[in-house]
């Protein structure tokens, strides 16, 4: 008698928090909303903001704007899982989303700064993963964020004077990747959340699964 097919094998595990950190203009956004795209078991962690709504941007999808006074309730009553300015305006991300997927072992993808990281880190790190996106040349960040056309003149000044010192926290990372092609950068960061998944300590259904192998 022919043996039979194997089935496939699902091991329950832990969900990732990725976290993804640049200078504006990087590619960061990019490279997150490719992700969203390709890969289903992912979702986008939404920040609050008191920033003003870009015209490309959709309420809901890209942030939820809220005013200064609303953002001042939300983190004061402990809704944000963390909180920074950035740019002279407030980002924070809201506990209960984040709670939720991470419950039910889904991930997550958070498009926040260094501030953020930090403190991410500090409250969750076994399951935070962190990739800080470099750009190849500070000119081409510069052109970058011309060619968005979206900010200011203004903007993009405060934007690149603050790139600096957001690149100096680079060692916080758990990875480093140089933007010199988008779909390079996005491959690597593929690989990394491949290879995440599969990490041992991640994977608490592996117990059961192995004891059964072997029983
Ligand atoms: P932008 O205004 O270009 O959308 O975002 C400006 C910066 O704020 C980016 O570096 C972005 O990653 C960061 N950011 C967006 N949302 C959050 C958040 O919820 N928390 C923190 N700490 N930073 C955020």
């Amino acid at each position: 008698m022919a043996a039979a097919a194997p089935t496939s094998v699902k091991i329950a595990r832990r969900g990732l928090m990725l976290v993804i950190s640049s200078p504006s203009g990087a590619g960061k956004s990019t490279i997150a909303r490719t992700l969203m795209d390709r890969d289903q078991q992912i979702s986008l962690s939404v920040s609050v903001t008191t920033r003003q709504r870009r015209q490309s941007e959709i309420e809901g999808v890209h942030y939820h704007f809220v005013s200064q006074r609303e953002f001042e309730r939300l983190r004061d009553s402990d809704s944000l899982l963390e909180w920074a300015q950035v740019h002279g305006n407030y980002y924070g991300t809201p506990r209960e989303a984040v709670e939720t997927a991470m419950g039910e072992g889904r991930d997550m993808l958070f498009d926040i700064d260094w501030q953020g990281a930090q403190q991410l880190q500090e409250k969750m790190s076994a399951d935070v993963v962190s990739i800080f996106i470099l750009p190849p040349t500070m000119a081409e960040l510069q052109s970058r964020l011309h060619r968005r056309a979206e900010d200011t003149e203004e903007v993009i000044q405060t934007r690149l004077n603050n790139s600096r010192a957001e690149i100096k926290h680079w060692r916080e990372y758990d990875y480093v990747i140089v933007n010199d092609d988008l779909n390079s950068a996005f491959d690597a960061v593929q690989s990394i959340v491949k290879a995440e998944r599969l990490r041992r300590d991640r994977r608490h259904g592996l117990f059961d699964f192995v004891e059964g192998l072997i029983a």
